[in-house]
């Protein structure tokens, strides 16, 4: 997908909104968008424009995430805690359910879910961990049924932002804030209440042209590029110049026992993660009958039992869970999937109770030097 050599159209406020989501749902999908709940951005089914959290702004800082009132933008509000890997990638994920009593049981597998789903308002950030899941799931001799069916004929529409939170940083990754690839349709929300619309594929060419649209004309464009320039200037970032060999050079780094100080090792920052895609499995059976199921769910480096082979856990502590995590996402992933496994989301920066920050980490431990004397705990 990509939004190339493809005119740009203008949207006309809510009411475009809503046959956009009229459209996408008459295609029979469900449609999925952000939502104000409970105090935060969150993701689910919508019908309407008026679902959107039009009005909320978010404020984000480390350990720190609040909505607040601000404006009349769909879209004002940034990243909340949930990202689309738990439409993809769900939290739990039924692998199999038996049928039957003792030499009749059968082991049953459960079908993958090819219900087509349209997502709007996706970041630029989210493209690119969706493009790193894609790679992680669907490519080579193991891919993942579940997912490659959730995501087959899935239609996105993304939405280039027009305000950073303060815990941003994918320009330095290398992810945002506009959409280049990835996505069927792109929407750049005008201060006015427009929308500058730009397909990204042929399917999104198709649905704008259904869509009553204007033309965009120069200072259309002009004022959309005015509006993503707002959400670049961001005072977070990490310098990835050679980082990978430099975390894989400092396993005894003083700073991984700093940071375990403070972690709690509670796994939120896996959990928000829009990248992070390990599970374990478990099964369970029914107390009233002879059913079992296994479920495959979400699981994190965090956790004692994630390391856990015989004589115990290879990660014991804090120090080695959140160094394990850290070179993992910033320069083991590189190796394993040739790009970064963070794209700049500041998520883990938001949720981490204990306001711990990767951008800062990946600063201090490029400039502070030192080896630490136990690198195992
Ligand atoms: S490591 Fe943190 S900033 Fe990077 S993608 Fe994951 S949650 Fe976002
Ligand atoms: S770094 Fe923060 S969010 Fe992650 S496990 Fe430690 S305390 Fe929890």
């Amino acid at each position: 997908m990509d939004a190339k050599a493809r005119p740009a159209a203008v949207l006309e406020g809510g009411e475009a909104l809503d046959a956009l989501i009229a459209a996408l749902a008459s295609e029979g999908r469900a449609v999925l968008g952000p939502v104000a709940r409970d105090g935060a951005i969150v993701l689910d089914k919508i019908s309407h424009a008026d679902d959107l959290p039009r009005g909320w702004v978010d404020e984000q800082s480390a350990g720190h995430y609040r909505l607040r009132r601000e404006g009349e933008a769909y879209f004002g509000a940034t990243l909340g805690p949930q990202g689309w890997k738990r439409v993809l990638h769900p939290p739990r994920q039924s692998l199999w359910k038996t049928t039957g009593e003792g030499a009749q049981t059968e082991i049953v597998p459960t079908p993958p879910d090819f219900t087509p789903r349209a997502l709007i308002g996706v970041r630029a950030c989210e493209l690119a961990a969706i493009a790193v899941q894609d790679r992680v799931f669907t490519e080579g001799p193991y891919a993942d049924p579940h997912y490659a069916a959730r995501r087959d004929g899935l239609f996105i529409v993304a939405v280039n932002c027009t305000r950073a939170a303060e815990t941003c940083f994918c320009v330095s990754m290398g992810t945002g804030p506009r959409a280049r690839t990835g996505f069927d349709l792109a929407l750049t929300e005008l201060d006015d209440g427009r929308f500058l619309a730009e397909a990204g594929s042929d399917a999104g060419q198709a649905l704008l042209d259904r869509l009553e649209t204007g033309p965009a004309d120069e200072a259309t464009r002009a004022e959309a590029e005015a509006a993503i320039a707002r959400a670049a200037r961001q005072s977070r970032s990490i310098d990835t110049r050679g980082l990978p060999e430099l975390l894989k050079s400092v396993p005894d780094h003083p700073r991984w026992s700093e940071v375990a100080g403070r972690c709690l090792n509670c796994a939120n920052c896996t959990l928000v993660c829009p990248t992070c895609f390990c599970t374990t499995v478990e099964e369970a059976s029914a107390l009233d009958g002879p059913e079992t199921e296994r479920v495959r769910r979400w699981d994190s480096c965090f956790t004692t039992d994630f390391s856990h082979i015989h004589g115990g856990a290879v990660r014991k502590g804090a120090k080695a869970r959140y160094r394990q995590w850290m070179t993992h996402k910033l320069a083991t992933w590189v190796d394993q999937f040739g790009t970064s496994g963070c794209v700049g989301c500041g998520r883990c920066i938001s949720w981490c109770p204990a306001g711990i920050d990767i951008t800062e980490e990946a600063a201090a431990i490029r400039s502070e030097g030192g080896h630490d004397a136990d690198s195992r705990s």
